[in-house]
């Protein structure tokens, strides 16, 4: 069973190791336990659905608690303490487009507001109902999710986007095939939820984010039925996917993808690479990554991330002797660890691998224990999200941000980003260890990924408090640097109020005149993006 207050599955957890818990204690100070707030309690609470009844809703109270939150930081804040604020009023669960289109109609007929759910783990608020006289109903994608054509000659796979990544791997495993897009939320996350929020997967620089591999699909939206028929490539004026992709839910539901799949690769191979510096880490990424090598992936942690990972992989003996023997060939204290992905054809990775860890050593890169620390991320890949559960429950917040920008911006990004949160919460007397890596990489630039962890206080609303400061001073510090408000996250509610540093008023204004025709009542998902 998936919790309801938390990231996972019931029955997988994941302890802070020792090392790590004293390396908090060290930085944070100790955290202090809150007690959560039982399902029981919250399910008690729940208010009367404003809905009528319908053979395609339900609204019991324990369905529309569990699809009430993502997993934002103020969602987990909300989940944790109890205090849920507003709550959709019923969940739909449509078994095709027809039932899809009655919601519509249904929706249109209540005045309710209709938010499209995939596996609800948006981290900004995405999900979210907001208060109002409107009710509000979530549609869940949950049913739609089948695997409707697959054409082999042209590698094209299309599903029902309600499919989850573990299903949507297995369906096309079974036919020699892969989708290679795994964001860390995998496990839960869905193919319209990729759509609409503009995700990228961890083996980005291989594959591609969603946007190479979203071909065509169909959306159901208010004002009517938007097909989009896939091409290798078509110059018929502007590309209507750009409409849906990064959507948000606003414009309709996404019930259809077909998507561009791989052949399994034949061989695939993880190492990691350790670099003295970050500098000396970023010059060689950017080489690798301008040189276009085979790779399908790349992650360089700051000094502060390298430590960090190295205290949650535990095996405190081992790590210790890594660390000795880095040392006495020149990656010390300020070690950065690089991660790098090999994926295709054997020949290939190959000589990928020997070409891009060349890279990495005339960086003076040193590759001590490369294979075992490679094969140690694949093996845990998916793994780490739990240890936030672990985490909150000894009293620390967990939240991340990313962002992007070009090559000659990164080095002072990342110093602008984890200075406005390390000093973040100087004025209360509490401290924030901040960390990042750069892990989807081009030509012209990179993305950054920084995770903060703080001390949760007493009062879940001061907790809130405490992230809503250190969220505008980072969001303050990314506008300020003419980087992107999100690189993957996408907008939702917690980076709307910097989207218009980036689009312009035009930009807005078109926007919303594109949703109104897509959706003229406002009746999806209200609130979000814009
Ligand atoms: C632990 C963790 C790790 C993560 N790692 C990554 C990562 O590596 N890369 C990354 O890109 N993101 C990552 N995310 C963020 C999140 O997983 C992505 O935004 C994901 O794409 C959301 O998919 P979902 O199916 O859960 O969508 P939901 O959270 O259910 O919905 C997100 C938005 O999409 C809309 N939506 C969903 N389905 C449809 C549909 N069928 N039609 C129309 N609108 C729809 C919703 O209305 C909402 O606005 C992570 C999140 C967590 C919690």
């Amino acid at each position: 069973m998936r919790r309801w207050n938390g990231w996972g599955d019931e029955a997988t957890e994941y302890p802070v190791p020792p090392g790590a818990a004293r390396l908090l204690e060290q930085r944070l100070g100790p955290g202090a336990a809150t007690a959560p707030a039982p399902l029981s309690a919250v399910l008690a609470a729940v208010p009367r659905s404003r809905l009528p009844a319908h053979a395609l809703i339900d609204a019991s109270p324990e369905i529309r608690v569990r699809h009430a939150r993502g997993q934002s930081l103020p969602d987990w804040v909300a989940t944790r303490s109890g205090r849920l604020g507003v709550i959709p009023d019923a969940v739909a669960l449509p078994n095709a487009r027809e039932d899809v289109r009655t919601l519509l109609d249904y929706g249109a007929r209540t005045g309710a507001r209709l938010i499209p759910y995939g596996g609800g783990t948006s981290v900004v608020g995405h999900v979210n109902p907001l208060g109002g006289e409107a009710p509000v109903l979530t549609v869940s994608l949950a049913r739609i999710n089948g695997l409707r054509r697959f054409d082999e000659v042209s590698e094209l796979a299309s599903f029902g986007a309600g499919i989850a990544g573990p299903d949507l791997e297995a369906q096309l495993r079974a036919r020699g095939f892969t989708l290679g897009h795994f964001p860390q939320s995998f496990e839960f996350s869905t193919l319209g939820g990729w759509i609409a929020t503009r995700s990228s997967g961890q083996q980005s620089l291989g594959y591609g984010r969603i946007e190479r591999l979203f071909a065509g699909g169909r959306v159901e939206a208010p004002a009517g039925t938007l097909d989009l028929p896939s091409f290798p490539a078509s110059a018929a004026g502007p590309d209507l996917r750009e409409i849906v992709l990064g959507c948000e839910g606003r414009l309709g539901i996404i019930t259809e993808a077909t998507v561009r799949v791989s052949p399994l690769p034949e061989r695939e191979r993880f190492y990691a690479v350790f670099l003295p510096t970050f500098d000396d880490g970023v010059a060689a990424v950017r080489e690798l990554v301008q040189a276009r090598l085979p790779l399908s992936m790349l992650r360089l942690s700051t000094a502060v991330e390298t430590e960090t990972t190295l205290r949650l992989a535990g095996h405190e003996r081992l790590i210790q002797a890594l660390e000795g023997v880095l040392s006495l060939r020149g990656a010390g204290a300020e070690k950065c660890m690089l991660l790098l992905g090999f994926t295709g054809r054997k020949p290939v990775v190959t000589v990928a691998r020997k070409d891009a860890i060349g890279i990495a050593l005339a960086h003076r890169g040193v590759r001590v224990g490369g294979a075992v620390v490679g094969k140690q991320w694949q093996r845990s890949r998916f793994r780490v999200p739990y240890l936030r559960n672990a985490l909150w429950e000894a009293g620390y917040a967990v939240d991340t941000l990313e962002t992007a920008t070009r090559w000659s911006r990164v080095p002072k990004l990342v110093q602008a980003l984890e200075a406005a949160l390390e000093g973040g919460l100087a004025p209360l007397g509490e401290r924030v260890h901040a960390f990042t890596h750069l892990s989807h990489f081009y030509p012209d630039g990179a993305s950054l990924y920084t995770t903060y962890l703080f001390r949760l206080a007493a009062d879940p609303d001061e907790t809130l408090d405490r992230w809503r400061t250190l969220k505008a001073a980072a969001s303050a510090a990314i506008v300020a640097h003419r980087a992107t408000i999100s690189h993957h996250h996408g907008v939702g509610l917690d980076n709307a109020p910097w989207l218009a540093a980036e689009k312009g008023v035009l930009g807005m204004q078109v926007l919303r005149d594109v949703w109104a025709r897509f959706d003229p009542a406002g009746m999806m998902n209200p609130g979000k993006l814009l």
